[in-house]
């Protein structure tokens, strides 16, 4: 029988009512006894490293499950996470980024309604993420929700409240649950290891979402405390630059301080591309910046934390951004 470590750190899995609303603090025991049928499909082991809402994650906390599945890697023929869904796509593409190659699943999973409920979706989410932990064709990380099994890279939360609450995004699915067996659409060769781990972070990344007339003035805040932009612009990418240089003249001041910049778009699908337009052309061809192209914003965010986590040059920030990790580039 496989062994499987589960790695406990909140969401709305384990919360309980309180007066202030739903708070984590059902540990990773008493997760495990509200599905005894996991006895029959694997040997578990649980690790409680954090009991919080997962609006609380930090990089500090990605880290932590690093480390501990690196400590225990060689006990385990896989390993699942419980995490609060509301942050569990961005834990799925740091983590994916963080341990690459590895011939062992990781798995991610949490539940629209705490395990203690009757109509939970927490008992079928987490049977399913044993399920797939323990099969021989599962490696690399993933994220096991309703049934879909989602490439780490290219999971997003869509739905606050329904059960059907993740998509693949501009991928496919790698395969889905369905009655107790795992049906594989992706099959990719696993890896033979070893993993590399990755232990550094740097988390000074910012996000800008463009609305229609916003002001330039907003980057010189910024350039003094990220290392990172992510520009979530239009269409498939520009920049306002009409009777008004101001954006450009951000964008030139934080390219030339060594500082990196990359173009995404706000578009949910298809991703961008910056040649189509002249307000994206020419930013491109100016300044070099980086463009995302079909990666997901939860992608994008944590592969520049770990690239930034391991150098500062920009050739290779560039070379590292643009080699694909787990299907989160596909041009
Ligand atoms: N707020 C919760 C969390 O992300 C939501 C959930 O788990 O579904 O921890």
């Amino acid at each position: 029988m496989k062994r499987i470590l589960l790695v406990a750190t909140g969401g709305t899995i384990a919360s309980r009512p309180t007066a202030t609303g739903l708070t984590p603090m059902i540990t990773s025991r008493e997760i495990l006894e509200f599905v005894p049928e996991t006895a029959e499909i694997c040997q578990i082991d649980t690790r409680q490293i954090a009991n919080i809402d997962s609006t609380n994650m930090n990089a500090a906390h990605w880290l932590d499950m690093v480390r501990t599945i690196q400590a225990e890697y060689d006990r385990y023929d896989g390993f699942v996470i419980s995490h609060g869904t509301d942050t569990m796509a961005y834990t799925a593409a740091a983590l994916s980024y963080l341990i690459q190659n590895s011939p062992k699943p990781i798995v991610l999973t949490g539940s629209q309604k705490s395990i203690f409920l009757r109509d939970t979706d927490a008992r079928t989410n987490l049977i399913n993420a044993f399920r797939y932990a323990a099969d021989n064709r599962a490696h690399g990380v993933s994220l096991v929700f309703d049934g879909l099994v989602i490439d780490g890279t290219r999971a997003r939360k869509m739905r606050t409240k329904s059960f059907n609450a993740f998509s693949s995004m501009d991928f496919p699915e790698l395969g889905v649950m369905r009655e107790g067996q795992f049906l594989q659409y992706i099959s990719d060769p696993a890896p033979l290891g070893p993993p590399a781990f990755t232990t550094a972070l740097d988390d000074r990344v910012f996000v800008l979402k463009l609305i229609p007339g916003m002001d330039a003035s907003v980057f010189r805040w910024l350039r003094g405390h990220y290392d990172a932009l992510v520009i979530e612009s239009f269409g498939v990418g520009g920049i306002p630059c009409a009777g008004d240089e101001g954006f450009l003249t951000a964008i030139g001041d934080w390219v030339a301080s060594g500082k990196v910049i990359v173009m995404t778009t706000q578009v949910p699908h298809e991703g961008s591309d910056m040649t189509v337009y002249q307000v994206g052309y020419q930013v491109k061809e100016r300044y070099g910046i980086l463009e995302a192209y079909d990666m997901t914003l939860e992608a994008i965010v944590t592969k520049l934390m770990w690239i930034l986590g391991q150098t500062r040059d920009v050739e290779r920030i560039r070379s590292l951004f643009y080699q694909p990790v787990q299907h989160d580039l596909i041009r």
